[in-house]
This record gives C-alpha cells, structure tokens and sequence, in this order.
C-alpha cells in the first residue's frame, strides 16, 4: 500500500503531468501493482508567478507487494529529467491515509504562495521524498487533496496520443465533439464554447494529451466519451481522474483586501467609484474601493468577452461582489483584480427627463425652447415647463445574477455557474457572501 504525488513534471517542449503520471501507473501495475480507485488531478493556485503550464498536479494510490520506489525511479529516468527548467517533485508515501499536514499544504498551495522548503518542513520524515524539485510543493498538496473530507470534486477523461503524434496537430473529429456536447452536456461541461464556436477538449500545447472531457460524474466519461469521441490517429490510453477543477477551491472570501494577499484569488465586495475605461487590447477597466477604502481596480480581459461588457456597464455607485485574482500594485496602477465573475449587488438608480405625452392626442411633445414648455409634434397642443417626466434609465445588468467569463476563457479551477443553477454543483462563494 502506497501513495504517489507528483508535480511539475511538465517540460516546456511537451510531457505532462498526468502523463508521467500514467505511465507510473501502468509501470507499477506490470510490476504487479493494482491502483486502487482513480487517480487525483489536482489544479492548484493559478496566480503564482513561476508555474508551470496548467500547474497540475496528480495523486494516486497502489496496493501490492511492489518496491513502489524502485519502479518510480526507472520510469522518472526516462521520462523527465532532461529538461533544465522542469523541477519535478515526486513524493511516496508507503501507508493508507497521507498525514495531516498534506492537507493543510493543499489548503495553502491552492489559494497562496506556499515554497518547497516550508512543504518539507511541515511533513517531515513521513513522506519519502524521490524527486526534489519545486513540485515537491504540488506532489504533496495532491496527497492532502486525496485525503480531504467533505471535498467537491469534478472529473476528467484524458485521451493521451501515441509518441510519434506529439507536436503534430491533434485529429479529433469536431463533429464527435459537438455530438458529445449535445448528448451529454451538462453533465460534461466546458466541451465547446458556442458564443466562439470552438471545440475545447483539444490543448494547443505539444503535449501527449489528445484531449480532455470534464464532467460532474465519472461514468459519462467511463462509459460515454471514448464511443463517442472520434479521432483519426490512435488514442493509447485513456484515463478517468477525480479532480477539484471547476470547484472555485482557489477562491477566499474576505471582508477587505487589507485581508488579502497579492497573488490570491478573493471574493470580495466593492464600490465602483469611477468610470470604466477600455484599454487598448479591449480589456476594460473601472476604478474601485472596499468598504475601508482601500482602492483597487477591477480588470476584465478581451478574451473573457462578454465579461470586458458587464464590467464596461458598471456605473459609479454600484456595489459588486467580485471574485478573481489579486495583483500587485505597480507605479502606475493600484492593485488590481482580474475578474473572473462578478454579481451585482446593489445598482444605482439613473433617471432621465422625458417630454410629456400629448394630453389632446397621444402624440409625442418635443421641447418648445428653452424655458417655452413643450408643444405636441401631431397636433400643436401645448403643455407648461415643468411637466416634462422622470423615467430611470434602464440597466443592462441585474442585481443578484452572477456574471462569468465564457468557457473559452475559464480558468481550470472556476467554477461554471451554469452548473450550479442546475444544482450540479454547490453554491458558489460568491453567491455566499454578502
Ligand atoms: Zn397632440
């Protein structure tokens, strides 16, 4: 019985780290090993300035009478290593339950900044550590995700290519994928992005990945997905992990950002206290303060359209909730948040004056002159200054109702709020607050 966790075993020119992950998995079964339940995709705090693409992490457990260490070391030989900036971790733990404290290293590494050596420090001896690379920081979070009670959780189907593939570009049949999305959404989610008409399954980076299905319950993808989907070149394996993607794990709710850190993803309540300004690039931003004043700047990015235009409508006034990254503040800008969902919890009340309606005809007044009162454009009747009316000014957003940016540019922890208003999903925390 054992646990492995690793991390950081990406290599900028292709590799994976679930894909080391698989083939560890398969190795140790040759050996006569058996992985026991699924294996654990873990996402973690997506702000940090060195990670890795994806920052993903995995964990899983083996059971048998198989020196786990000895295969994990001849696999790791031929797979990473030879790429100066990855800095795998690759950890072991040779009991049931992982201790305690890769839990609370989870906790951190999810939300915060968390550094290998301080990981090393908080479990100690326990956990055999067999690569000593900054991923150390994710192999061990992995672990406490796995042993996390109570935790919401999601799932991945991961199709990976054959070796002579890799780099080229991926030959998933996208009719198979919008036949996938229409049988199976919501229960697989984020497959496509219709407002852009783009398949999402497919990276773009040269990794092994051919592509990945996410879903609410496992056995979409178990029993689904690989009839479904459709390729032209050969898929040689397929793996199913428990994941905390789409769970907003990352996010902590605060009461002001004197509460938060940079490099943090929050949820907090502001006031807008200027105009929203569009930037070149079409990213749009408005200048705001918490409720102790501290100012900030909330930032939508072109790519989270039609977020940029809800962010874009916001008027001076309006108290938002908003949940998204934390970062620093620059000569130029205060600190700024990176808006990944927004929910309008007070709007202000914009009113306009009207000319009245004709009292003789119906028709429509217009203005007779300045302080000359108003006269019906169909009939000629009159009507004094002063009785012109005051209607409020429509707002293009409503109070309570939670914006997000669109699949397409959705990070992999956020949670689709769609899935939540079909009780998929628990409540998000920005609806939480407040
Ligand atoms: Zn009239």
């Amino acid at each position: 019985m054992a646990w492995v966790g690793l991390d950081d075993t990406d290599a900028p020119d292709g590799g994976c780290t679930t894909y080391v992950a698989v083939r560890l998995m398969r190795e140790l079964e040759r050996a006569g090993a058996e992985v026991v339940g699924r294996p654990f995709l873990v996402r973690l705090n997506p702000n940090v300035p060195f990670k890795t693409r994806g920052n993903a992490a995995v964990a899983f457990r083996v059971e048998g009478e198989v020196d786990v260490r000895e295969v994990v070391e001849r696999v790791l030989e031929g797979t990473v290593g030879e790429h100066p900036e990855t800095r795998p971790g690759v950890v072991v733990y040779p009991d049931r339950r992982p201790p305690g404290a890769c839990e609370v290293v989870y906790k951190r590494a999810v939300r915060g900044l968390v550094g290998p050596a301080e990981v090393r420090g908080l479990v100690g001896e326990r956990v055999e550590v067999v690569r000593d690379g900054r991923g150390v920081v994710g192999a061990v979070a992995a672990l406490g995700f796995a042993r996390l009670r109570g935790r919401e959780v999601t799932f991945e189907g991961i199709a990976y290519r054959d070796r002579g593939f890799w780099g080229s570009e991926r030959r998933v049949v996208e009719d198979s994928v919008w036949e996938l999305d229409e049988r199976t959404f919501p229960v697989t989610f984020d497959n496509v992005d219709r407002l852009h008409g783009e398949v999402l399954i497919t990276p773009h980076t040269p990794c092994p990945v051919l592509y990945g299905v996410r879903a609410v319950e496992a056995w979409v993808l178990e029993e689904v997905v690989p009839r479904v989907v459709r390729a032209r070149e050969p898929v040689v394996d397929y793996v199913v992990f428990e994941t905390n993607q789409g769970t907003d794990a990352h996010l902590r709710t605060v009461g002001s950002l004197s509460e938060a850190s940079d490099y943090e993803s929050v949820v907090v309540e502001v006031r807008v206290e200027g105009e929203p300004r569009r930037i070149r690039g079409g990213h749009v931003v408005v200048p705001c303060e918490d409720e102790e004043g501290n100012r900030v700047d909330l930032a939508a990015f072109a790519p989270a359209r039609p977020l940029t235009e809800v962010v874009e409508a916001l008027r001076p006034g309006d108290v938002v909730r908003v949940a998204g990254a934390v970062r620093p503040e620059t000569p130029k800008h205060p600190r700024t948040i990176n808006v990944e969902k927004l929910l309008p919890v007070e709007l202000v009340r914009e009113e306009r004056s009207v000319p009245p309606v004709c009292g003789r005809c119906g028709g429509r007044m217009a203005s007779a002159g300045r302080g000359k009162g108003f006269k019906c454009k169909r009939c000629g009747e009159r009507a004094p200054e002063g009785s012109e009316v005051r209607v409020e000014v429509p707002r293009e957003l409503v109070e309570g109702r939670v914006y997000e940016a669109p699949p397409v540019a959705r990070r992999h922890l956020s949670k689709p709020e769609y899935l939540v208003d079909l009780g998929l999903l628990e409540p998000s925390p920005i609806r939480e607050g407040g």
